[in-house]
C-alpha cells in the first residue's frame, strides 16, 4: 500500500490460494474460521496505515472492542478475567489472590507502561537501530535501564505476584513473540500494556483484516498475484534484480520486499545468490511453533468468552518441554479462541466455531506431528480442560489439526517457528534483521525481521521496508 500509493508498480507474489498468510481461514465440520492469530491489538498500527493510503479501517472493517481481554483457569481452582477497564482487572486479582497482588498488578502496569513509552518509538516504528542507537535514540539511559534488559520476564513478576498463577499469565505474554518468559527479558512486559490499551474483535474474523488491506492495495493500483510461488530471487552483478515464479516466469524490479520468513533466504530457498541476504536462524534459535486445532464442536462445563487460556500446572517443565525435550509437556497450557464468543451469544449445546492451540517445538522440517497430536496430545488437552471444567472433543471429523510439519509446508524454512527467531537473552530484540537486507536491492519484512512477531509488528515492518524501498530508489524514481 505504502508503495503503490506512491505511484510505484507494485506486484505482489503470494505462493497460497489467498493472501492472508498465516492469518488464513480453514473450514472445519462444514465452518469456515479463522486458523492464525486471533489477538488484534495495536489498532493505531491499523489506522495510519489506512490513512495514509487515503482511506479509514473503521470504513473497511467493523471492530468492537472487548470488554474482557481474556479468560483464564487453573486446573488446580480459579478463574480469573482481565478487563479492558484496568480497575475491573485490579479488584479481580483482589478478588482472586488477595490485595498483595492486586497492589502488585498496579506496580506492574505502571512498569509495562513506562517500558512501552521509553521503547515503542525508538525500537518498534523506527529501522532496526543496534544497542547503541536505541542508548541514543531514547537518550535517556535511565529510562533505558528501568526496562529491566539484564533480567528475565519471570525473574521480575516475582517483584511483582507472590501468587504463582498470576506470574504464569502474565509471562505468558512472551509466547506472543515464541519465546520462554524463562529466558525473554523482561522488557517483554510490554506486551502486556499493549493488550491493556485494547483488544478489538474483528466482524467477519481475523483473516477480513487481509482481506481488506489486500482491497486497499488493489484500489492503489498494485497487482495481487495468488498461487504464484517465488522460486529464485534473480541476482545480477551483486544486485537483487527480480523474481523467477515456479512457472519459469521472471519478472524485473528496481526493488523486492521478501516477506516470508528471513530463514528461507539463508537456507537457500531463493537460490544460492540470495543466500548472502540474511542468515538462516538455527534450529536452536527457533522460537515456538504450535499445535493447532480449528474445530466446530459443542462445549460444555465453563462459560468461554472469546479468548481463553487453560494453564497447565508446571510451567517451567512446560518451556523445558519445548525448548530442551523438543516436545510438548504432559500437562501444556491450552489456549482457546471461541470465536462466536465476545460479540455473539451461543446457544448451549450447540456446535461452536474454535481454535485450540498448544505450543510446539519448531522442529516440522524433520518430523511429522499429525499423528503425535492426534494420538497423544489431543488426550493430554482433553485432560487438562477437563479438570478446569471444560468438555470438548476435538474429533477428527469436526476438527482439524495443523502441527510445526504443517507450518513448515506453509511458511518453508520455519521448521513451524511462528514468530521468527525466539527473543531470548538482552540481545534477543537485536537479533533480527532490518529492512535492509545484506544484498542490494533486496528487502525483508514479516514475522521474523525487526521489529518483531505479531499482526502489527509485521505491518510495521512492511511499512519499514518500503520507507527503505523509497529512500534507496534513484530519485526521480518514485
Ligand atoms: C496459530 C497462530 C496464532 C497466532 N496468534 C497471533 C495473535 O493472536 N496475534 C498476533 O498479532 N499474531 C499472532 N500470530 C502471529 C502472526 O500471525 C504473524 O506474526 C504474522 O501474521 C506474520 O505475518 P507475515 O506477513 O510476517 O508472514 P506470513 O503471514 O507468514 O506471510 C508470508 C507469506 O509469504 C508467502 N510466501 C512465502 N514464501 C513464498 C514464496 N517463495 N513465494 C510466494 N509467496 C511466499 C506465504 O505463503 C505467506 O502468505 C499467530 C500465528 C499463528 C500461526
Amino acid at each position: 500500500m505504502d508503495l503503490a500509493r506512491q505511484g510505484l508498480a507494485v506486484t505482489v507474489l503470494e505462493a497460497a490460494p489467498t493472501v492472508g498468510g498465516k492469518m488464513r481461514r480453514l473450514t472445519a465440520g462444514g465452518a469456515a474460521m479463522d486458523a492464525g492469530p486471533t489477538v488484534f491489538t495495536m489498532r493505531w498500527v491499523f489506522e495510519s496505515l489506512f490513512a495514509d493510503a487515503g482511506a479509514s479501517l473503521e470504513g473497511a472493517l467493523t471492530l468492537s472492542r472487548a470488554d474482557i481481554l481474556a479468560r483464564h483457569a487453573w486446573p488446580q481452582g480459579g478463574v480469573l478475567d482481565l478487563h479492558a477497564d484496568p480497575e475491573r482487572s485490579e479488584a479481580a486479582i483482589r478478588d482472586f489472590a488477595g490485595p498483595e497482588n492486586a497492589a502488585g498488578f498496579r506496580s506492574f502496569s505502571a512498569r509495562a507502561a513506562d517500558m512501552h513509552a521509553t521503547l515503542a518509538k525508538p525500537f518498534m516504528a523506527s529501522q532496526r537501530p543496534s544497542m547503541a542507537e536505541l542508548t541514543f535514540r531514547v537518550g535517556n539511559l535511565a529510562a533505558l535501564w528501568r526496562t529491566s534488559p539484564l533480567a528475565t520476564l519471570w525473574g521480575s513478576l516475582g517483584r511483582h505476584f507472590s501468587d504463582r498463577r498470576l506470574r504464569q499469565l502474565f509471562a505468558r505474554y512472551s509466547t506472543y513473540v515464541g519465546s520462554s518468559p524463562f529466558k525473554a527479558p523482561a522488557t517483554l512486559m510490554l506486551i502486556a500494556h499493549v493488550e491493556g490499551q485494547g483488544v478489538w474483535l474483528v466482524d467477519g474474523g481475523m483473516h477480513a483484516l487481509a482481506r481488506a488491506v489486500a482491497g486497499l492495495a488493489e484500489s492503489l493500483g498494485a497487482t495481487i498475484r495468488t498461487a504464484a510461488p517465488a522460486r529464485r530471487i534473480l541476482v545480477s552483478n551483486g544486485r537483487a534484480t527480480g523474481v523467477e515464479l515456479a512457472s519459469g516466469e521472471q519478472l524485473q524490479a528496481d526493488a523486492i520486499v521478501f516477506n516470508g520468513d528471513m530463514s528461507a533466504l539463508g537456507m537457500g530457498l531463493l537460490g544460492d545468490p540470495a543466500r548472502s541476504a540474511t542468515r538462516a536462524a538455527t534450529p536452536a534459535e527457533r522460537g515456538l511453533s504450535a499445535i493447532v486445532w480449528t474445530a466446530m464442536e459443542p462445549t460444555s462445563g465453563f462459560a468461554l468468552d472469546h479468548h481463553n487460556v487453560f494453564f497447565g500446572e508446571d510451567y517451567v517443565d512446560e518451556f523445558d518441554a519445548v525448548f530442551a525435550r523438543r516436545t510438548v509437556s504432559a500437562r501444556p497450557t491450552v489456549y482457546i479462541c471461541a470465536q462466536d464468543r465476545g460479540n455473539g451469544i451461543v446457544a448451549p449445546g450447540k456446535p461452536e466455531r474454535m481454535l485450540v492451540l498448544v505450543n510446539a517445538p519448531a522442529d516440522g522440517d524433520t518430523r511429522a506431528f499429525e499423528g503425535f497430536a492426534r494420538a497423544e496430545i489431543a488426550p493430554r488437552v482433553r485432560s487438562l480442560l477437563k479438570d478446569c471444567g471444560l468438555d470438548i472433543s476435538l474429533d477428527p471429523a469436526s476438527s482439524v489439526v495443523t502441527g510445526p510439519d504443517g507450518f513448515e509446508a506453509l511458511f518453508p524454512g520455519t521448521g513451524g517457528a511462528l514468530y521468527g527467531k525466539a527473543n531470548h537473552g538482552m540481545l534477543g530484540s537485536f537479533s533480527r534483521p532490518g529492512a535492509r537486507s545484506r544484498l542490494p536491492g533486496l528487502y525483508l519484512a514479516g514475522g521474523s525481521v525487526h521489529p518483531g512477531a505479531g499482526v502489527p509488528m509485521a505491518t510495521l515492518s512492511g511499512r519499514l521496508a518500503a520507507e527503505a524501498v523509497t529512500l534507496d530508489l534513484p530519485r526521480g524514481r518514485v
